[in-house]
């Protein structure tokens, strides 16, 4: 599986950097995210290094389809069967690491907006 030795992300997966982690499977692991913006705040992340959900979407989608049930059981550890996966695909977009992740959030009402 490919790894950037200059990706934050590859380097958490492959415990150079510490991460706080709630899954750790073949294809996909989670940690939680350093910053979170709610009181359930994971990043749902593949092992193989892409640099977007669009290039992942592209070009594995068995990977893609892990990290949408990787999202589910994770939210669903937590205790929520409510969740919102989000995303940012592009600097434009808000994306700041470019190694493909998907934000699981609960615990908090998510239904004024979408940011
Ligand atoms: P993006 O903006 O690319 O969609 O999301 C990147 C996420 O990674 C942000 O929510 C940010 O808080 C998180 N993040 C950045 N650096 C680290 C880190 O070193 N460890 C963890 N666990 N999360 C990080």
């Amino acid at each position: 599986m490919s790894a950037d030795p200059d990706c934050l992300f590859c380097k958490i997966i492959a415990g150079e950097i510490p991460g706080d982690f709630v899954h750790r499977g073949e294809r996909t692991v989670a940690f939680r995210d350093i910053n979170p913006q709610a009181p359930v705040h994971i990043l749902v992340v593949p092992r193989g290094h892409q640099p977007n959900a669009a290039a992942t979407a592209a070009d594995d989608a068995a990977a893609f389809a892990d990290i949408a049930a990787t999202a589910r059981a994770v939210a669903a550890a937590e205790g929520y069967d409510d969740y919102r996966l989000v995303f940012n695909t592009g600097a434009g977009a808000g994306q700041t690491v470019f190694h493909t992740h998907g934000h699981v959030l609960a615990g908090r009402s998510m239904d004024e907006h979408l940011a």
